[in-house]
């Protein structure tokens, strides 16, 4: 798809501020049902545009010159509104724009406008958003998934020819997945997060929601690399050579015992030899994932105390009374809960019990992982076993967080993981096949998986 459209943009058959202008007028149509715009960012995406038509018109327009994007709500972009849907953050407005953003500012993209998500980017169906969840536009009826939601309900719209989520434990694919489009996550660190309004830190990472994992690889060539303004940015094609093993030429194949029958049924369509592996300790990454992110959460969402950032109560006594109101007024019950557990698990007397443990296993499983990318090229397994889920519909934590089995391991060992569309299920609604590949190996990742893609937006 950006390949096509900036071949027309290079040949002048549309101007990028006629593609925006179709883009504008579909999001006016289709986003009052959708929800998955909360900023739209009209003015802006008209002045990007006019400035890409020149750059085109100069020659110096690369291959995402004049492509219209959308930007999840908690990357920054300097004098434009960056809530992370929550009302703690309602009238932020940074002084500066985050990495990734400058850097396809400098390709001569068009931001169209910032999307919905869960608040802070704590959940898996958005509905944590103080916007109200965006819908699935494949069924309105179902969740788009989280937290990334409105990206991904932007692209499987086609209300954007690519958006930028962020995915600290499946935020990117697990949305991706339902509303049947490509979800990316890199290696961590291989894209800087400066910008990125931080969750869990140690485990968040910028991903790419497209059309295509050739999409995907186009948009993550633009936002990659070191940065010196994040100290955890990694230079993989020239520091970190070494990662993972030399891609072996017959492409093997691994799936995960745990998922096996899963997985079995999602590639019966597909004509490729796999082989199972198992990895002792996967049933502990999940317990392992959300002591570790709500223990970072609690100390990163710390700075917002109505005194440095956010929210700030309107009636006091003294400044503990301050601090305590604005925090209770500013951060939804999802946040809330998180933070409470990650205080707990840090407490002295508790941080060996419950930290220093899921420290441990996330050790463990980065290790099983290796060894597996000694032997095989790529893991495939579903990228949300348990389906879809209906908006407004009851469900209870502990299931939400169940739900994330096959996402949170790639984040715990920090490998680069892809959500494919691999048809759809009984209902007719899309389901994701997700492949993994070892640490700093996106590039390959991108071109294997494009063989798995079936397209599927709206
Ligand atoms: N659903 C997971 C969580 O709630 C992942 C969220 C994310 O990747 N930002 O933590």
């Amino acid at each position: 798809m950006i390949r096509e459209l900036s071949r027309k943009l290079h040949a002048g058959e549309i101007t990028s501020a006629e593609l925006t202008e179709q883009y504008i007028r579909k999001i006016e149509e289709v986003n009052p049902k959708l929800n998955a715009y909360v900023h739209l960012l009209y003015d802006r995406a008209r002045a990007d545009a006019a400035r890409a038509d020149e750059m085109l018109k100069a020659g110096r327009g690369s291959l995402l010159c004049g492509i219209p994007y959308a930007l999840k709500s908690n990357i920054c972009t300097e004098g434009i509104v960056t809530d992370c849907c929550s009302k703690m953050l309602e009238d932020y407005k940074p002084i500066y724009s985050s990495t990734i953003v400058e850097k396809l500012k400098n390709e001569g993209t068009v931001l169209l406008g910032k999307t919905n998500m869960d608040e802070f980017a704590m959940g898996s169906t958005s509905e944590s958003s103080v916007y109200g969840a965006p819908k699935n536009p494949m069924d309105i009826r179902y969740s788009t998934g989280g937290s990334s939601g409105g990206s991904a309900a932007a692209v499987a719209a086609d209300l954007a020819v690519f958006a930028i989520g962020s995915d600290t434990g499946g935020s990117v694919r697990q949305p991706a997945a339902l509303c049947g489009v490509t979800g990316f996550s890199p290696s961590y660190g291989y894209v800087s997060r400066y910008g990125l309004i931080a969750y869990a830190s140690s485990f968040d990472t910028i991903g790419i929601l497209s059309a295509s994992p050739e999409d995907a690889g186009i948009v993550f060539d633009a936002i990659k690399g070191k940065d010196k303004k994040d100290a955890t940015s990694i230079d993989y094609e020239n520091d970190l050579k070494v990662s993972g093993a030399p891609q072996k030429s017959d492409k093997k194949l691994a799936i995960l015992s745990d998922f096996s029958e899963k997985t079995k049924e999602l590639l019966k369509q597909y004509e490729v030899e796999t082989e199972e592996v198992s990895i002792p300790y996967l049933s502990l990454a999940l317990p392992a994932y959300y002591i570790i992110a709500c223990a970072e959460c609690s100390s990163n969402l710390g700075r917002y105390d109505g005194v440095r950032y956010g929210h700030r109560a309107k009636k006091f006594s003294d400044v503990d009374d301050m601090m305590v109101k604005s925090r209770s007024e500013g951060f939804g019950r999802e946040v809330k809960k998180r933070i409470m557990l990650g205080t707990f698990v840090l407490q002295a007397g508790f941080y060996d019990d419950y930290y220093k443990k899921a420290c441990m296993v996330r050790e463990k499983l980065s290790a099983a992982f290796s060894e597996i990318f000694e032997k095989y090229d790529y893991i495939a397994l579903p990228t949300a076993p348990d389906g879809h889920i209906r908006l407004g519909e009851k469900h209870d934590a502990v299931k939400m967080y169940l739900g994330d089995i096959a996402t949170v391991p790639a984040n715990l060992a920090g490998i680069p993981a892809v959500s494919v569309n691999a048809g759809k299920d009984e209902n007719g609604l899309p389901i994701g096949l997700q492949i993994m590949a070892a640490r700093g190996k996106d590039n390959e990742l991108f071109k294997f998986a494009q063989k798995f893609s079936k397209g599927g937006r709206l």
